[in-house]
């Protein structure tokens, strides 16, 4: 068994691990991230693709935005279409120029481990058998097998950034974390197609046969989706019957509709809304989808991991610097009013834009009512606006060290 010692051990290679690890190394602070998939299957892992205002502003201050500038798609509104008309939202008219960046969740992952690896800080993939333990003393430890060695890590600090399924969050004592979990009655089938983009800027369709929503990932690769019963094998569905589809519910009565193409990746993801708090426990701290998911409607999924890491670098610096442990105390309120702000967001856009299988005609009526509120008030489309590109951080980036 070979035995390490670190300041902050990192569970997952991820957007919420790989940020922190590049947050701490700014400050000077050592980390060492253990992930248990091979490098390859975190960079292709075809995930989230819209990035908040602020998140994009992070990247840069951070210095691993140089892939994000030069490639990412700066989009300054959206449309919402509903009874085959799309509806402008000026994102960037109603928030004081602030936008969102279509740049691949795969894209900012491969950035960020290009990163870390420039820093020569460690990072394992293929760990196996990870667990972490003493998350109540001031040395928790994580244990791993790589190759052919058995590895423990002794740290000051664990963070969880290992997603909704790792072993972090489950770690944690029962009775110690309060969850709050909403399942919906859909999921999203979703393709990437090579296929140039028909619309600079996504298309959120509201139809008779349910949600639809028209992205890009590239200038060459369009992103859909479109609303199936969540548990819809992807077997049921012919490339030739996915088109018909969403060519159905997106094609407007002015003639817009996306572009189709080869179909390279196709999946259904279920729709989910939860929250396990505190983020915390002893000496672990959770972050990103480990402690929260939101469903992918409000895009908030990848944002809200940036927004966690940020403000416990910004505990991490303050403790290692200053020997400040009031940021740390602090950690899991900060983050989890933002949490919830999002949820709220999620949870609401998804019930305003899909058809949920019960819906009666007065539910209908009220939707489409709600839509038509949304796009003909200035007030409303600027409360989208304001929380579609983000809402402000509570910790700035100079509390964080950049
Ligand atoms: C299938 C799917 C599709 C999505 N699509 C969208 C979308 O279209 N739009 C959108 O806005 N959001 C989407 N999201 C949400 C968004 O991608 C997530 O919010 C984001 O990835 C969160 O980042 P994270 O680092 O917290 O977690 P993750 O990205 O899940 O990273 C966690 C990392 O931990 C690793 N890990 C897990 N268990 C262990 C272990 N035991 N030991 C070591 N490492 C471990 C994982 O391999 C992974 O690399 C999607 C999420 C999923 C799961």
């Amino acid at each position: 068994m070979s035995a390490l010692k670190t300041q902050v051990g990192i569970i997952g290679a991820g957007p919420a691990g790989l940020l922190l690890g590049h947050l701490l190394h700014v400050n000077g602070i050592d980390s060492v991230i253990v992930e248990n998939r091979s490098r390859d299957y975190v960079i292709d892992r075809v995930r989230a693709g819209v990035l908040e205002q602020g998140t994009v502003d992070l990247l840069v201050a951070m210095g691993v935005g140089a892939g994000l500038q030069r490639r990412g798609l700066r989009h300054d509104g959206l449309y919402i279409s509903f009874q085959g008309r799309r509806h402008r939202i000026d994102l960037a008219d109603l928030t004081g120029g602030k936008a969102i960046t279509v740049y691949g969740q795969n894209e900012v992952v491969r950035d960020l481990i290009e990163a870390r690896t420039a820093t020569a800080r460690p990072l394992y993939f293929e760990a196996a058998c990870v667990t972490v333990g003493a998350l109540d003393s001031p040395n928790p430890v994580i244990r791993f097998r790589h190759g052919d060695a058995d590895h423990e890590i002794q740290c000051d600090f664990i963070a969880g950034c290992d997603g909704f399924h790792g072993i972090c969050r489950p770690s944690v004592p029962a009775g110690v974390l309060s969850t709050y979990e909403r399942n919906y009655p859909f999921g999203w089938l979703g393709i990437l197609a090579e296929a140039e983009p028909s619309s600079d800027e996504l298309v959120y369709s509201c139809h008779e046969r349910g949600f639809a929503l028209f992205s890009m990932r590239s200038p060459t690769v369009t992103r859909l989706y479109f609303q199936v019963p969540p548990e819809e094998p992807i077997d049921n569905w012919s490339d030739e019957a996915i088109w018909d589809e969403m060519l159905e519910r997106m094609t407007t009565r002015d003639g817009w509709q996306p572009h189709v193409g080869r179909i390279i990746q196709k999946g259904v993801t279920p729709m989910r809304s939860f929250v396990a708090a505190p983020m915390r426990h002893g000496r672990l701290f959770l972050a990103g989808d480990a402690s929260h998911i939101v469903p992918p409607t409000g895009a908030k999924g990848l944002n809200l991991a940036a927004s966690d890491v940020l403000v416990l670098a910004r505990a991490m610096k303050a403790f290692y610097g200053r020997g400040r442990t009031d940021w740390l105390d602090e950690y899991s309120d900060v983050c989890v009013r933002r949490v919830w702000k999002a949820q709220r967001f999620s949870w609401w856009m998804t019930a305003t834009l899909h058809r949920f299988p019960d819906e009666t005609p007065f539910d209908r009526q009220r939707r489409i009512a709600d839509l038509d509120y949304l796009t003909s008030s200035r007030a409303a489309m600027t409360s989208l606006a304001e929380q579609y590109v983000g809402l402000p951080a509570e910790v700035s980036f100079e509390s964080a060290g950049l």
